[in-house]
Formats: C-alpha cells, sequence, structure tokens
C-alpha cells in the first residue's frame, strides 16, 4: 500500500494470479500452507516483515513483483495447481457428508464458542477450548458437515506474554487491526454495515459484524467496537476472558442471544445448535422467546422445542469450572423475561440450578442451563463422561448419578493443522492417495509401518533442530531484554544439544496441570538431567491468566530453577506461547510430557498434535490419555488410583515420573546400537502415529458429533417441529409422568 497524500492506493492484482486475493481470504491456507509458500516467492523480505500474514501482504507488495510474478512460468505453474486445489476443495459436491446424508442437505448446525483458535494471526483464543473450537470448524469444513459458527471480535485479542527477569509474567496487549487480516465486514442488502443490536438496560447494543472463511464453513465474529455505542459498551467485545462478572455476562449475552439473533438477520435458519462450553447457554432464552413468538406456544413447550435443538458440550470437571452469575445482575439483564415467558421469577432463576437448590444461597449457573435443556449432552473424553455424570448427578435428583443423561464425544485435533509439513510430505509418500479424506479411518494409519526408520528419524531430526534454533532464539531475546551478559545467554543457549533426549511440557499455567512436578526432588532430577552419557532436557512454555497468581508463580519457579547452576543449559522457559510456537514444540521435541491431577483434565489436546508427529506422550492416565494409551504406544505416570490427598498423589505420580526416566524412557532412548537412533525408539514413535492419528483427530470427532448427536436431533426437528401437536402431546404425557413420579423408581444399578 502506497500513501500518496492522504490517498491509498492498494495493489491489483493481475488478472492471470487474481485467485491470490480470494485464496488468502480463506483461512483454507492455515492447512494447506503450501499457498503460503507463493509469497515467499513474490517477495521473501516482505513475507518475513509482515510475519507470515497475507493478507497485509497483498497490501504492502509492489506492484512491479506482481507484475513480473505473473509472467514467471515456474510460479503460474504452482499457482495454477494451489488453485485447482482451492476450487476443488471448496466446491466439491462428494463430500462424507452428501454421501452419508444426502437428504439432510438443507439442514445447517449453529456453532457457538467464546474463542477460536485457528490461526496465530488471529489471537482470539486463550487455550485448548478455542483451539479445539478451531479445530472443529476446519473438520466440519473438511467433511462438508453444513455448519455455521458464531464467536466474539476480541480487538485486544488474547494477551502476549512477557517473562522479565525476576521469572514475572507481564501482560502486552496489541490492538488487531481487522483491515490487515482474512476477515470481511457483513453488509447489508444496501451495502452497509450490517448492524444488529441486543437490548441492555441502559439502551441497545450495537453490532459490527465480522466474517471469516474456514474453508466451506463461515465464522462471524460480533464486534462491540462502533460508533453508535454507548462509550461503556464499546468495550464489551474487547478482551477474551477480561474484566469483571458484569462484563462476561454482558458478554455472553452477546454471544448467546446476538449470535442466535444474527443467524436469523442472515436469514439462515439453524436445525441444531451447538454450545461448545456454557458461554453460549443464553441462546436457550432467546430460542425459547422466538419459538414461543413464532409459533404461539407456552413456556413448557417452546422449552422442550429447544431442547430438540440443542446439544451442549462440557470441558469442565469442577463444579466451579461454569460462570456463575449473582441473581441481581442476572435480574438487571433479565428483567421482563419471566413475566413474557409466563412463569415466576424464582421459576426462572431456578433455571440455572440444580433442582434442590435453595434459592437466597446460589447464583444463575450457565452450565446447569445448559444441562438441563439441552436434548444432548456431552463430555469430552470417556473418563470426563464418566466424571461429569457423577459432577451434574444432582441435575437429575431422580435418576442415579452414573446414569445422568451425559454422553461423551472425545476430542481430537485437525491432524493437517498440525502435522509438520515435511511429515505431511513423508505420509503422502507411505500413505494411501487423498490419506486426508479419509483421516478418521484408522485403518488408513497402518501404513505408517511401511516408513523406513531412517527415514522417519531424519524427519524428526529435522523438526527437533528447528525447534532448538527456536527456543535459543526465544531465550535470547527475553534474556538480552532482562540485562543479562552476551556471555551469560551464550554459556545458556550454548547447553541446547541436538542429541540430547529433549521433553517438552507446554500448555496454560493452570495449577492443576502440575508443571513443576518433575523438580519435586530436585536431587533426583539434578542426577537425570546431569549424565553426561545419556543428557536430557525440557523445554516449558505457557501463559498463565493474568488473575492467576498462583499458576504465575509456577512460571517463577520454572525461571527460577532455569537459573541454578545445574540446570543452565538444559531446562528453557519460553516466552508466549501460541499456535506457531506449539507447532515446533508438538513436532521438535522426543517426549511429550503431560502430568495434571487426574482427573482434572478433560481432555487434553496437545498430546494428540504430538503422537501424530510422532512424539511419544509420557502422561498420566487421565483425558484422552486414559483411551489412548496401549502399553505399546507411551508411557504412563502414576495409577488409576483416587486420592483424598494432594501431597500422597504428588509424591507417587512424581515418583513414577523419575522411575518412568530412569528404568525405562532413558535406556530406550540410548538403546542406539550401531545407529543414529534407536529402532525400539522408533517402533514407539510409529506406534504412536498409528494409535491416535484416527483416533485422535477432530474427523473422527466430527464424524461422532454428527451421526450421534447433530443428526439424531436433526431428525427430530425435522418430524416433529412443522407438526407441533405431537409435542404437545408428548408434553402433556411427560406432566403426568411428573405427577406420577412417586410411584415410578429408578435405582441405581449394581456394578
Ligand atoms: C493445543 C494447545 C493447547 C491445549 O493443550 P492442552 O494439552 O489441552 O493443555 C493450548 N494452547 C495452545 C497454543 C495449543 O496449541
Amino acid at each position: 500500500m502506497y500513501i500518496f497524500n492522504r490517498i491509498t492506493v492498494t495493489p491489483q492484482l493481475p488478472k492471470r494470479i487474481d485467485n491470490l486475493g480470494k485464496i488468502a481470504n480463506n483461512l483454507w491456507w492455515s492447512w494447506n500452507t503450501e499457498f503460503l509458500k507463493l509469497f515467499k516467492e513474490i517477495d521473501i523480505d516482505l513475507w518475513d516483515r509482515v510475519n507470515k500474514n497475507p493478507i497485509k501482504f497483498l497490501k504492502l507488495v509492489s506492484q512491479e513483483k506482481l507484475e513480473a510474478i505473473a509472467k514467471n512460468q515456474a510460479f503460474l505453474k504452482e499457482y495454477d495447481k494451489i488453485n485447482g486445489h482451492f476450487e476443488g476443495y471448496v466446491n466439491s459436491k462428494n463430500t462424507w457428508f452428501s454421501r452419508e446424508y444426502p437428504n439432510n442437505k438443507s439442514n445447517l448446525i449453529a456453532y457457538f464458542s467464546a474463542e477460536y483458535g485457528l490461526d496465530e494471526i488471529l489471537p482470539i483464543y486463550s487455550g485448548g477450548l478455542g483451539i479445539l473450537s478451531g479445530d472443529h470448524l476446519k473438520s466440519a469444513s473438511d467433511l462438508g458437515i453444513p455448519l455455521v459458527a458464531v464467536g466474539l471480535f476480541y480487538k485486544n485479542g488474547y494477551f502476549h506474554q512477557k517473562i522479565n527477569g525476576y521469572g514475572d509474567q507481564e501482560t502486552e496487549y496489541k490492538t488487531i487491526d481487522g483491515t490487515t487480516l482474512p476477515i470481511q465486514i457483513v453488509k447489508d442488502k444496501n451495502g452497509n454495515d450490517l448492524i444488529i443490536f441486543v437490548k441492555f438496560p441502559k439502551g441497545k447494543l450495537y453490532l459490527k459484524v465480522w466474517q471469516i472463511n474456514v474453508g466451506r464453513v463461515k465464522l462471524y465474529l460480533l464486534d462491540s467496537d462502533i460508533d453508535e455505542n454507548l462509550e461503556e459498551y464499546r468495550c464489551v467485545t474487547k478482551t477474551l476472558y477480561g474484566g469483571d462478572q458484569e462484563m462476561r455476562i454482558k458478554q455472553e449475552i452477546v454471544l448467546g442471544m446476538a449470535g442466535t439473533n444474527l443467524l436469523k438477520v442472515l436469514d439462515l435458519n439453524p436445525t441444531v445448535y451447538h454450545m461448545n462450553e456454557g458461554h453460549s447457554s443464553f441462546l436457550i432464552l432467546e430460542l425459547i422467546k422466538t419459538i414461543m413468538n413464532e409459533k404461539k406456544v407456552s413456556f413448557d413447550i417452546a422449552k422442550d422445542i429447544v431442547g430438540s435443538k440443542t446439544v451442549f458440550t462440557t470441558h469442565t470437571p469442577v463444579p466451579a469450572g461454569n460462570d456463575i452469575f449473582p441473581l441481581d445482575l442476572v435480574e438487571k439483564y433479565f428483567k421482563n423475561y419471566w413475566t413474557r415467558f409466563g412463569i415466576t421469577k424464582e421459576e426462572f432463576f431456578r433455571l440455572g440450578m440444580k433442582p434442590d437448590a435453595i434459592i437466597e444461597n446460589s447464583g444463575f449457573n450457565m452450565g446447569i442451563l445448559a444441562l438441563k435443556v439441552a436434548g444432548k449432552k456431552n463430555g469430552v473424553s470417556k473418563l470426563h463422561g464418566e466424571v461429569s455424570r457423577e459432577l451434574f448427578g444432582e441435575v437429575w435428583p431422580n435418576i442415579a448419578s452414573n446414569e445422568s443423561p451425559i454422553t461423551y464425544v472425545t476430542n481430537g485435533i485437525h491432524t493437517c493443522s498440525w502435522l509438520a509439513g515435511n511429515l505431511k510430505d513423508l505420509y503422502n509418500k507411505y500413505l494411501i492417495p487423498f490419506w486426508q479424506d479419509s483421516i478418521y479411518d484408522n485403518n488408513i494409519w497402518e501404513n505408517i509401518k511401511n516408513i523406513p526408520n531412517e527415514e522417519l528419524w531424519n524427519e524428526h531430526k529435522k523438526r527437533k533442530s528447528k525447534l532448538l534454533e527456536l527456543v535459543k532464539d526465544n531465550t535470547t531475546k527475553r534474556l538480552k531484554r532482562n540485562g543479562y551478559s552476551y556471555e551469560e545467554i551464550s554459556s545458556i543457549v550454548c547447553g541446547l544439544n541436538e542429541d540430547a533426549l529433549t521433553i517438552g511440557f507446554a500448555r496454560r499455567f493452570a495449577t492443576y496441570k502440575r508443571a513443576t512436578l518433575i523438580f519435586r526432588d530436585l536431587e533426583r532430577i539434578t542426577q537425570i538431567l546431569n549424565d553426561s552419557k545419556r543428557p536430557v532436557q525440557l523445554i516449558f512454555a505457557g501463559k498463565a491468566h493474568p488473575a492467576d497468581k498462583e499458576g504465575q508463580d509456577l512460571i517463577k519457579y520454572i525461571h527460577e530453577i532455569s537459573m541454578k547452576p545445574q540446570f543452565k543449559g538444559k531446562i528453557f522457559l519460553l516466552e508466549d506461547y501460541d499456535i506457531a510456537m506449539s507447532r515446533y514444540l508438538v513436532s521438535g521435541v522426543d517426549v511429550w510430557l503431560n502430568n495434571p491431577r487426574r482427573p482434572m483434565e478433560a481432555s487434553g489436546t496437545s498430546g494428540q498434535k504430538a503422537s501424530v508427529n510422532g512424539v511419544i506422550n509420557f502422561s498420566v492416565l487421565d483425558g484422552w490419555w486414559a483411551e489412548g494409551y496401549n502399553t505399546r504406544n507411551g508411557w504412563t505416570i502414576g495409577t488409576n488410583l483416587e486420592y483424598d490427598n494432594y501431597e500422597i498423589q504428588d509424591n507417587n505420580d512424581s515418583e513414577s515420573i523419575y522411575m518412568t526416566l530412569e528404568k525405562k524412557i532413558i535406556p530406550m532412548y540410548y538403546n542406539k546400537e550401531e545407529n543414529d537412533f534407536s529402532n525400539n525408539w522408533i517402533q514407539m514413535m510409529k506406534n504412536s502415529i498409528i494409535s491416535t492419528g484416527g483416533r485422535f483427530s477432530t474427523a473422527r470427532m466430527l464424524v461422532d458429533y454428527t451421526k450421534n448427536l447433530y443428526m439424531p436431533l436433526c431428525d427430530l426437528t425435522n418430524k416433529y417441529y412443522e407438526d407441533l401437536s405431537i409435542v404437545t402431546e408428548f408434553n402433556e404425557w411427560k406432566q403426568n409422568l411428573i405427577r406420577n413420579w412417586d410411584d415410578i423408581q429408578i435405582t441405581r444399578r449394581r456394578k
């Protein structure tokens, strides 16, 4: 972009390559990264300067460079190939969904989430929940599932992390500039910015709408930072998980209620609504309101209809994991709702409470609202399903808690977003052609066996070497900023060793993840890391929520440990963990360490990213690993025991870490015979990839959601919604049942 006086001139794409702009505006490129290589060809310096952002690139590139490249035959050949892939992908009529559900073309699933982790240039995510939402959209697109998504546009994004010389976390917010990102403002019929609103106590809150293309799927983000708004409303959507409870209730009203309304304004008519975590549960109230209006039915019937249209996924194993709003706050924002619904104020409040709750002592729990109304409810791993059934058992007091209606769909990852480029090329060579279309099929992964050990090891080494470069850069930059001398810094980064067994630990610094467990016995870990014949190095990364002091203390502790003489150059702490860094870590270390306090990790997904890259898991049998571990694809930490005492649990689990490292992991890694690598190790890498590639992908996850949750609800809605007399009959039958409940006994099944 050149600025002549005050006129802005954006370079014009030559006709021959004008689809560059169209593809750049679709995050399809975030998992088809060969597209991004085209920009390197055009102007490599600029590409580095714009931080790998294709939209920014196209605004700044010189017209001459564009004209020149449009005549470069080698470039054009590559461009045509990629353009062909893109067009073929977005226009394909033959998808998994169209083959499985030819009669459901007109159905639509609406997906709601507070955060989306799609690519590092869009920092509107904080951790696993967001990454999962992003991967959900990508796999829905791959499988051709008709899905539309709604979220919030956080201008501040999530914070960038700096760690100072004392190990303190410092937060930095950078404003996101929508005009240099692959997102567009949604316009109305007259070509003006589409503006919707939601009613707040002081007046309407107006929202602008952004659209992101994720392959075939569209994601709409609501943005309150517009002139039409009262000053105090402009910042409502500014910060992800920022602000007090009132800010949170405002954000959640925008997400759930304005979000639902937006889909109506856009003339979309979703059959099923999926609430990814409780932040969006207010959509239930918006739907009830709409259905009561449109169908002229009672609150009870409307609630049942909404039940048949909604899926709720819970992600937390702790009761306080959901937002619980004080009742006066709920009253402030939902003042006339009970009258409108024809119910009492108390009945309204009780929608967000367990049946036996004492109203004076309770708040309005977003998770309970969703659990009570949604027709399908699930946890995110088999174990988390069990934990959730117990945890929320009281929501259904007449049913034994292990029978409560919460099922599970185990989380996964979007394989092509997380698989390193060089490994993708390797898998292309040994897996069936177009394996990317059948990722969910476990059989296609069996061919990993055919990769020669040496070839797999060489590709792994390339990733390791790239990661160590990143570790060196990140560490150098951080220590320099904090006033360390050149000598000190180089004595530390010199310790990085490509031949050392490298263990990675990266995730949010939430206390239950126990980032410092491996340091419980400092004597023991000193010996392990300092064996000169069999060296081991540790790499840590992660952000703590700005309000989480305990999480920040963990960062400080690891910083301090890493500066002790016996650990210098052996323990590294990286700052500003994000999607980009995660990709390096999960493909560049040898072992992925995960030691949450069981059963607190609902699923965890970073280990799934690691295993598809041939990085071996060493993890507590919690979340997905309780299903994924098969004795031949990694190692476990601790046992399945339940502990009442954290002290004992930490002692036992850390002892298990040391034992397994000393007796199993280190000996296997260094058992190299005459090679550069250990054949047993590579066998375990392969077992890892084969046993998890399909099962723990979002491709498999979306197949499960579609078959077990989305389509049964679509069928219900398609069958009953037009003829409400059937719902009414059902409702009467149900009322009858409840009235006669005392005579009906359901008892807990004996195990
Ligand atoms: C995958 C990922 C996570 C989630 O990791 P967990 O194993 O669930 O803790 C968090 N943050 C980033 C940046 C990730 O890539």
